[in-house]
């Protein structure tokens, strides 16, 4: 069934932006804001694996880059992603 939405799809810009605005540029972790941290817009799904939710601000949470390599680095315990380290952390 598709989605009643008039808007037409977003770009990966488009929805790092939503998703900051929705959090008010404050980092859900740890609460800073964006004046004392660079801030990212992280997948809580991983979009690798739900690529139909990329752009889904729902699944978009903002963490600032400390909070967010914390995040990976955990998801990353299994060692299942290894390769990705570094195309997640420049761009999700
Ligand atoms: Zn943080
Ligand atoms: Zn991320």
């Amino acid at each position: 069934m598709p989605r009643k939405r008039p808007e037409k799809p977003i770009t990966y810009i488009d929805w790092r932006r939503r998703v900051l605005e929705r959090d008010l540029f404050t980092c859900q972790a740890c609460g800073k804001n964006h004046h004392q941290i660079e801030l990212n817009a992280h997948h809580v799904k991983p979009s690798y694996k739900f690529s139909e939710i990329r752009l889904d601000v729902s699944n978009g949470i903002t963490l600032c880059k400390d909070c967010h390599k914390e995040k990976h680095r955990k998801g990353w315990k299994n060692g299942a992603q290894q390769n990705d380290t570094t195309r997640v952390l420049g761009r999700y």
